[in-house]
């Protein structure tokens, strides 16, 4: 049944006479309509962030915490109801919903504990200096449709702990379960300092532009932060851009073939491989490639492509059409090319439901599209080195650098390897472990600035030095 859900505007659930379905990835079906808010309801939203940040700057750490810990509390209490609708609206499978839900919750919940204590810089007989962390006004974020609750929340929580309020736009493929737990933390947190808008991608602009928004918090493609950067220079709004990647892994020849497939396999399939930090190219070493090619293979085998509320289900469906025909795209550009597949490779455009089977390629060369762009979905090219030296020259040959991981016995030769790669986040022997207290961002294009931990919270914030001269002559 097409249910059609609400935005959060001042404290109020409002509609709009437009609105835009929502469709399920897996069967094609609309299962959703949002409002389609346009420059009015944008002007309402920034109207009550701007006039609830008056008093939401003043209120104290604890207030913000308990108000913080009460959305988490929203989103936990809620969380099958909430998982089973986002897989419906993201394709993802029920387990990996469960995970992005909880770990919402989880993340609220440890950020709110989060504080920027003043720091004195200098205090003698001549001068008192400190500096505190303001909150910078006003933010808008943008959220991009892979990972819509994780995102949301890596941009409220931080928002409000800092003092900030927000206005928030999710991606308009994946809003639903934004919208109810908008819903649901409606009177939990304070009217207007958290609003959620949605409306086509033509929204995203009129937020970077709006004047009454003071920064932008992005998550999302390259080539859209590329045009946020540049709307926001208008009126020098601060942004923080967490942007595409290309991540390579390197796998040393002493690494444990049986043991390391399926960390790699899932490195790179999660959420049907739609993950900025998803392992996109895998480079292993010669001694080891034919025989650790294969396990990952066989591996992907037993694993089950189809809609993510079934049980047994692995890999769902890309999210969305235009994707998943991009995804089909680089995969014929490889069977025109004649590279090998180890696995998969048949896709069908025409059938329902956005399916691309597991794809694994097998040693195309650096210059393959599939090697050299982001793919996003699930296709990963495995690729056959001979030197250390010559797997970080790869792995650094990306106008990216999101992030990165090393698999070796060896975890001091994985650390001098980690240090010579040029992103933002390197694991040695794990993989997509980020932490609410550990920074986290792009090198080269893959974003500005960083979000989780003090970092994050600071780029919420505008540096004020106060100083006192205490041996003035007044
Ligand atoms: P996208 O850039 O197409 O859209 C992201 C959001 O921006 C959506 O809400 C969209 O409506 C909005 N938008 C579109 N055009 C805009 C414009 N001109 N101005 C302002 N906003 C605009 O990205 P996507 O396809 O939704 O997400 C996939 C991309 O996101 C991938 O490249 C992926 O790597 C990246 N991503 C990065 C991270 C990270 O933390 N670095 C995390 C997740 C996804």
């Amino acid at each position: 049944m097409t249910k059609a859900y609400a935005n959060l505007i001042d404290g109020e659930m409002i509609t709009t006479s437009e609105t835009i379905e929502v469709v399920n990835p897996a069967n094609e079906q609309v299962i959703g309509v949002v409002p389609s808010c346009t420059k009015d309801e944008l002007d309402r939203a920034v109207d009550a962030a701007r006039s609830a940040f008056k008093s939401w700057k003043k209120t104290s750490a604890d207030e913000r915490q308990k108000v913080v810990q009460g959305i988490a509390a929203a989103i936990k209490d809620n969380a099958e109801e909430l998982y089973r609708l986002l897989t419906s609206e993201q394709g993802k499978p029920h387990a990996q919903a469960q995970q992005e839900i909880y770990g919402a919750a989880g993340l609220a919940a440890a950020q709110s504990t989060l504080t920027l204590d003043d720091v004195i810089n200098q205090d003698d007989d001549t001068r008192l200096s400190r500096t505190r962390r303001v909150p910078v006004g006003v933010v808008g974020g943008i959220v991009p449709w892979n990972f819509p609750i994780m995102m949301a929340i890596q941009k409220i929580v931080p928002a409000l702990v800092a003092g900030c309020t927000i206005v928030l736009k999710p991606s308009p493929f994946t809003p639903l379960t934004t919208l109810r737990i908008a819903e649901l933390i409606k009177d939990v947190v304070p009217a207007g300092t958290v609003n959620i808008i949605t409306g086509p991608d033509e929204l995203g602009p009129m937020i970077t532009e709006h004047p009454g928004i003071d920064k932008i918090t992005f998550t999302g493609s390259t080539a859209t932060g590329k045009k946020i950067m540049e709307g926001a220079s208008r009126d020098l709004k601060r942004i923080t851009l967490e942007l595409g990647g290309n991540d390579a892994s390197i796998v040393l020849p002493d690494a444990d073939v049986e043991k390391v497939a399926e960390q790699l396999f899932w490195s790179s399939f999660s959420n049907a491989g739609q993950v900025c930090i998803a392992a996109k190219r895998i480079y292993i070493h010669e001694d080891i490639y034919d025989d650790l090619s294969k396990a990952i293979a066989e591996y992907a085998k037993g694993v089950v492509v189809g809609d993510g509320s079934q049980q047994g289900t692995g890999v769902g469906p890309i999210q969305n059409k235009k994707q998943f025909e991009r995804v089909c795209e680089l995969i014929q550009d490889a069977k025109d090319n004649g590279y090998q597949f180890l696995t998969g490779g048949d896709t069908d455009p025409s059938g329902t439901g956005y399916y691309v089977p597991i794809t694994i390629l097998d040693n195309p060369p650096e210059d393959a599209r599939i090697v050299a762009e982001e793919q996003f979905g699930p296709v990963m090219p495995l690729m056959k080195f001979s030197t250390v030296e010559e797997a970080i020259e790869r792995a650094n040959n990306s106008e990216y650098g999101l992030a990165g991981a090393v698999w070796t016995k060896d975890t001091e030769k994985g650390v001098e390897i980690a240090e010579q790669l040029e992103t933002g986040t390197v694991w040695v022997n794990e993989f997509m472990q980020l932490s609410p207290f550990t920074p986290f961002g792009g090198h080269k294009q893959s974003g500005i600035g960083a979000e989780y931990g003090l970092d994050g919270l600071k780029e919420f914030t505008n540096p004020q030095v106060i100083t006192v001269k205490r041996d003035a002559a007044v």
